[in-house]
């Protein structure tokens, strides 16, 4: 391989990641979500590597599903994260015997009129304040109780989905908790609540099934500066110097001429650029790390390179590697750096960036 922007994935990494998420939740079983092709990770790969301890996995459509089952997936269940789109999946559901959740009243309607061979395993979903997907609080009850009595359902399991549970200062989560449990009452149902920020900070909102994503691949669901944690970052993005030039104080860099040069300033060009999937908003000051040490992002990242400033980086030469982020640069600081979240940068990396597989 010429161009080395390499994305090297650590599967014991997520391996780690989700033995640390049950045993946050001993008593849950955990559906680790790998829906966005395992937030880039490559969710054959992560799932292949995970099948012999996943309880079960999550993905977002039906399409992300029989990927997995082509793949060979077959004693870890699936569960549609969204359920279904449209009627024709339900043969699918029924042959590959599919989890899914229900949130509309269309879906219900085409659970009635179908006819399966093996009757349905699914999740309810109440709105409890997130307002997206799932039944409001008022119609759920009775909901539940018609779903109760179609013949074509074998198991319903009642699950809700957290707005804020990675702001430990908001009492919403408990609101939400709160609500859940009154719809529910003392119905005997196995429940699902918690996303990783909740795995990690709510205790009480830990039931049948938890849903960990953004921790299998060693990401913080909460605001930077907040105390370490366990989780072991999965990817490292890799590529290399491919230029080295110095430049006088008061010297320009690159596209609209952001970056001024304060003293001489030796710049290098490394080859990653935003049709890798790295950030165009990543602002000036962006770490990366090279030589054992951080330097700083100068300039506009382009499609296909990123320009730094390597003051202070001992000896840097054409061709040393350079750590976009991984163990020495966390995506979480990345993230902020581009004003988004490592979710967003992850399932961005493009299949122009090489990945390898190590565990
Ligand atoms: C994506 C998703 C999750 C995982 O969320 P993280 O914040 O990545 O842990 C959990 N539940 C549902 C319904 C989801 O769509």
């Amino acid at each position: 391989m010429a161009r080395n922007c390499v994305a090297s994935i650590n599967l014991n990494a997520i391996t780690n990641n989700y033995l640390y998420a049950k045993s946050l939740a001993p008593e849950s079983k955990a559906i680790a979500v790998i829906k966005g092709n395992a937030y880039g990770h490559g969710a054959v790969k992560v799932a292949s590597h995970l099948e012999p301890l996943a309880d079960c996995f999550g993905v977002a459509c039906i399409e992300e599903a029989l990927e997995l089952k082509s793949a060979g997936i077959s004693r870890t269940p699936i569960l549609l994260l969204e359920g279904v789109f449209e009627k024709s999946e339900l043969a699918l559901v029924d042959k590959y015997e599919l989890w899914m959740v229900v949130s509309n009243n269309l879906q219900i309607e085409w659970i009635l009129e179908s006819s399966p061979i093996n009757k349905y395993n699914i999740f309810v979903k109440i709105d409890t304040g997130m307002g997206r997907l799932g039944f409001k609080e008022d119609e759920s009850p009775k909901i539940i109780n018609d779903l109760e009595n179609c013949d074509h359902i074998n198991k319903i399991t009642l699950m809700t989905h957290f707005s804020s549970a990675d702001n430990h200062d908001s009492a919403f989560t408990e609101v939400q908790i709160d609500k859940f449990n009154n719809i529910v009452g003392n119905k005997q149902n196995d429940q699902s609540l918690a996303n990783s920020a909740a795995i990690m900070a709510w205790n009480n909102s830990h039931s049948a099934y938890t849903r960990p994503g953004i921790m299998l691949y060693g990401s913080s669901p909460f605001p930077l500066n907040e105390p370490l944690n366990n989780l072991t970052p999965a990817m490292t993005l890799e590529t290399s110097l491919i230029s080295l030039k110095k430049f006088k104080a008061g010297d320009k860099i690159g596209y609209g001429r952001r970056y001024v040069c304060k003293q001489d300033t030796l710049i290098g060009v490394a080859a990653i650029g935003y049709a890798d999937g790295y950030p165009r908003s990543a602002k000036d000051g962006t770490p990366v790390f090279i030589n054992g040490g951080i330097a700083r992002l100068a300039g506009r990242v382009s499609m296909d390179m990123i320009t730094v400033d390597l003051t202070g980086i001992k000896n840097p030469k054409i061709g040393d590697r350079l750590e976009l982020f991984g163990s020495n640069v966390s995506i979480d600081e990345v993230a902020n750096y581009c004003d988004t979240i490592s979710y967003e940068i992850f399932t961005q990396i493009t299949s122009r960036v090489y990945k390898t597989y190590v565990s």
